[in-house]
């Protein structure tokens, strides 16, 4: 077990519906031989320097992000291309608007990961330090198998990244609320009733304001924590909050199941965390 003497957790305020306060007690009372510190969103500290230099870092940053959008969910892997300037643009108005989202599109795992490693502090990149970023970037990476891009909730590595659009829209849902978006489709129904009707035959699924995303978000930023200690990612078992859900029937089993938070290896393993240690929470 790789030890980890700090966590630094980066929030999204788009997200409001989390209390990253709450996240970081509990992940602090889960590693208490770590420091826990929470931070703003990662992508807009532009803190350091003057104007200019914070309106040129900025314009790289939205490049960047402009540069690692999906622009075809099938097909070969995405390679870093020179963006439209719109799409620049977008990218750049977004980062000055923390209330703006960016709903639809899809940005390449690799390429985000690459964008965020380059802006956390070289101080706090060392074996022993963990960032967990969360966002509303919906963040995807190809399944060899289907050779599809596809959004992911958590994107596993150094630094780790938490999509809160992909706790929405990532995991499936039912098979019949296709089936009754699909029929509603063909029956010709307004937006509206599309969605009532949808509901009536959905299980239940979680929405980018729900109020159970503060309790989803805690396993999903455990499930980071505990790559980092073991170097293995998820588990297998689908009541572990570390399970990889693909469904959202999945996501609220492992989440918010009524029985213990985590299966017989992580308990112990998470067990061992505790003895290792307890300061309070910084
Ligand atoms: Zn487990």
């Amino acid at each position: 077990m790789i030890g980890i003497s700090k966590i630094f957790i980066y929030a999204e305020p788009r997200c409001r519906s989390i209390d990253y306060e709450d996240v970081a007690a509990y992940i602090q009372e889960k590693m208490p031989a770590a420091e826990v510190f929470l931070r703003g969103p990662l992508l807009e500290e532009f803190t350091g320097g003057g104007a200019a230099m914070r309106e040129a870092r900025a314009r790289a940053l939205a490049t960047a992000l402009a540069a690692a959008r999906i622009r075809r969910i099938e097909g070969p892997a995405a390679q870093a291309r020179q963006p439209l300037g719109g799409e620049v643009e977008y990218e750049f108005r977004r980062l000055k608007n923390r209330e703006s989202s960016a709903f639809g599109i899809l940005y390449d795992s690799r390429m985000i990961l690459e964008i965020c490693r380059d802006l956390i502090p070289s101080t706090e990149s060392g074996l022993a330090d963990l960032s967990i970023i969360f966002t509303n970037q919906l963040i995807g990476n190809r399944d060899l198998a289907d050779k599809r891009y596809h959004a992911r909730t958590v994107i596993l590595g150094a630094p780790s990244i938490v999509s809160t659009g992909g706790v929405a829209e990532a995991p499936a849902r039912a098979r019949g609320y296709y089936l009754a978006r699909r029929s509603s489709e063909w029956l010709g129904l307004q937006e509206e009733e599309k969605n009532r009707l949808a509901r009536s035959f959905a299980d239940d699924f979680l929405e980018l304001e729900d109020p159970r995303l503060t309790s989803v978000a805690k396993g999903l930023a455990m499930q980071a924590v505990v790559y980092r200690l073991t170097g293995k990612p998820f588990c297998t078992d689908k009541d572990c909050r570390l399970f990889n859900a693909h469904w959202q029937s999945e996501l609220i089993r492992s989440q918010l199941g009524s029985g213990p938070e985590f299966c017989r290896v992580h308990s112990d393993l998470l067990a061992e965390c505790q003895d290792l240690g307890d300061k309070p929470w910084t």
